[in-house]
């Protein structure tokens, strides 16, 4: 079976892409999609098909190793961090989320359990996405250069690139849409996914001044390099 990344053509178009913005905007939100999209030809999936998408290992055993440890450094990372209860029906329950053993979906008082390794491939290209996009950005010699704040927002220009990035992947889940997400996607549901990849980037701790291991700022992050 062929794997492909899709980036929809309309994602050239309002609100994702408007010329007349700070850059900002368009590096941290479409910037950001087209980078983690381009990074799932790095993951553990994506190196075993070739550039015409043919069933193809292109990565050397001693390659694939290391990358395999860069992403039991996310899994293992996340499983240590996040945890979740669910305010489910008026009752504070832990639900219980196995996604990668066909268990069905039990809403009981068991302690809560996710499948880090399911969303690992996800979770890296998160995270190095959103440093290829940062530096493509920084490394802008125009454009941004002065210092466009937004109306009502007490933030620089590097806090609003980071602002806008979580706003990309921010959503309002009810306890069932969490649910679903957890048993059926391969990406970290809302708010983790937006914490994960913010705790793994040292340029969003230095814009927000987060003290080296607090939350967002772990002493040790992970990354495809
Ligand atoms: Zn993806």
């Amino acid at each position: 079976m062929h794997t492909f990344s899709v980036i929809p053509l309309a994602l050239l178009t309002q609100p994702y892409f408007r010329a007349d913005v700070p850059r900002y905007i368009p590096y941290a939100t479409i910037g950001l999609i087209f980078t983690h999209e381009m990074l799932h030809a790095f993951d553990l999936t994506g190196i075993r098909y070739d550039g015409n998408g043919e069933p193809k290992e292109w990565f050397s055993p001693e390659s694939r190793l290391r990358l395999e440890a860069r992403l039991d450094c996310v899994a293992r990372q996340y499983a240590a961090t996040f945890s979740k209860k669910v305010s489910f029906k008026g009752a504070n329950v832990d639900v219980q989320v196995k996604r990668s053993s066909n268990v069905p979906l039990t809403c009981h008082p068991v302690l809560s359990q996710f499948d880090w390794n399911v969303t690992r491939n996800e979770d890296m290209a998160d995270i190095s996405g959103l440093q290829i996009a940062y530096r493509a950005w920084s490394s802008l010699q125009e454009g941004d250069a002065a210092d466009l704040r937004l109306p009502g927002l007490n933030l620089n220009t590097r806090q609003l690139f980071f602002l806008n990035a979580a706003q990309t992947y921010c959503s309002h889940l009810s306890p069932e849409d969490y649910i679903v997400l957890v048993e059926m996607d391969f990406h970290t549901p809302f708010p983790e996914r937006v914490n994960g990849i913010m705790m793994n980037s040292p340029s969003f701790a230095e814009a927000y001044n987060c003290p080296i291991g607090s939350p967002m700022n772990p002493t040790r992050k992970c990354s495809t390099w």
